[in-house]
């Protein structure tokens, strides 16, 4: 019960600060990652909620791409940390205040200067093409529900290099700045819902679910609005705060893209826009624009401001269709059991990334890409998923007798995961030759009739 009390607490930033406070980075613990039951159970928590107040049901497409993209920037910032704190340790050096890591002033300088950080962090990947190129990933979604927070670009850690990395100059230390860049993400993970409606004077100085469903909108009145992390007092000083408007007729908020990608392809959606900013950019006829169609506002077009003409922005109105295909159901529990096999896997790679060698952890992590590109092609009504899968199942069954210790270093888990698998190839093998049986027959008849 405390246990769960303190992951509620984490998550909205009410934490004792002698329990956040370490010495050492290696102290610091990975709170995104412990926070991961906790996700899944709010998750199922707010489908319930959803269901029982008539709100309908969740896309479980939607909600599988989104938890995908959280899989694998979990696994990203393995590499990519590692970069990131060594150039703030050899920053750190340079440091102009020399901050005690025990002080009270410490601990809040850091909260307060993250969230700041976050805020033009935030927004630059917003006004910077090849930085919304990675950010876009976040905003994919036409849904709005606490797996939308999960949507994570794998490669927008590159742009928070230059935000965070002036902390160390400041003097703040590292264990600190580790802390508070994984809470102010903690933080935002409940704001991604519509359960929430407004939360009275705090709309003032916190960033609320309210706030950052204006942030998600496609409408024109949304674009580049509410980019606070923790607080949005940010967004209310340097003049980019919108409020909610709610109940208000005609502004009702369509979530997602103003150019919707019509897929739940994980890989591409993490990619397909860098190939847009480089036509984009390539399509320009002087040096000067191609720089600008790379680093001004994805908006901007030769001879406008650095953002673009907003007169010329499409005006996204609610509601618009959903992409989403139908899915049988069975296929959906099917792809949901998958997706927690990939959860399993995901989280012995994170946790034991300091022991395992490196060709496991690639195996690991070809596995679960492989699996989040066969859901996504389930749900896309792909024709190669079933073929896809096929492989999957099989190679995973192969290295599941090759490898000398258990892929999973439960037993009766590890033994059940097999079965899953086994049971996969079976039913995938059926449908091929129920598939080639029908195809045959029908191929008969019209040969006979003709
Ligand atoms: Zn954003
Ligand atoms: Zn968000």
């Amino acid at each position: 019960m405390s246990g769960a009390l303190r992951q509620l607490g984490l998550m909205l930033y009410v934490v004792d600060r002698n329990s956040t406070t370490f010495e050492t980075q290696q102290e610091v613990p990975k709170y995104l990652n412990e926070a991961i039951p906790t996700f899944t159970l709010l998750l199922l928590l707010e489908f319930v909620v959803l269901f029982v107040a008539g709100h309908g049901r969740v896309r479980m497409g939607d909600v599988l791409t989104s938890s995908g993209h959280g899989l694998l920037y979990d696994i990203s910032k393995l590499v990519v940390h590692y970069g990131e704190l060594s150039l703030y340790q050899w920053l750190y050096q340079y440091r102009v205040l020399d901050l005690d890591w025990r002080s009270v002033g410490t601990w809040w300088m850091a909260a307060l200067f993250i969230d700041l950080a976050y805020y033009w962090y935030h927004r630059a990947v917003h006004e910077v093409n090849l930085g919304w190129a990675a950010h876009q990933v976040h905003h994919s979604s036409q849904d709005y529900n606490l797996s939308t927070a999960l949507r994570q670009s794998v490669f927008q850690h590159f742009f928070a290099l230059p935000a965070y990395t002036p902390l160390a100059l400041l003097g703040i230390p590292l264990p600190a700045i580790i802390v508070h860049i994984q809470l102010n993400l903690l933080y935002q993970f409940w704001i991604h819902t519509e359960l929430v409606g407004t939360l009275g004077p705090l709309e003032w100085v916190f960033n609320t679910p309210s706030h950052h469903r204006v942030h998600h909108g496609a409408n024109k009145w949304c674009l580049d609005r509410n980019y606070g992390g923790v607080l949005i007092i940010w967004d209310r000083l340097f003049g980019t705060f919108e409020a909610e408007r709610r109940n208000q007729p005609g502004q009702e908020i369509a979530y997602g893209l103003v150019g919707q990608p019509q897929t739940y392809n994980t890989l591409y959606l993490q990619l397909f826009y860098y190939q847009a900013v480089f036509t984009k950019a390539f399509s320009m006829s002087t040096w000067g624009d191609l720089f600008r169609a790379l680093f001004y506002g994805p908006g901007w077009t030769p001879g406008n401001p650095r953002l673009g003409d907003p007169t010329t922005f499409p005006d996204v109105k609610a509601p618009r269709p959903l992409y989403g295909p139908e899915v049988p159901l069975w296929q959906q529990v099917y792809a949901t059991t998958h997706y927690f096999i990939c959860l399993i896997l995901q989280q012995i790679l994170v946790t034991n990334s300091q022991v395992l060698s490196w060709d496991v952890m690639v195996c690991h992590l070809a596995f679960i890409v492989v699996t989040l590109g066969v859901i996504g092609g389930l749900y896309d009504r792909r024709w190669w998923w079933v073929g896809l899968d096929w492989i999957r199942c099989i190679t995973f069954l192969a290295y599941w007798t090759h490898v000398v210790v258990s892929v999973i270093p439960w037993p009766l888990l590890d033994s059940l995961v097999a079965s899953l698998m086994v049971a996969s190839v079976l039913l995938q093998t059926s449908r091929a030759i129920t598939h080639l049986w029908t195809s045959l027959t029908t191929h008969k008849k019209i040969i006979k009739r003709d």
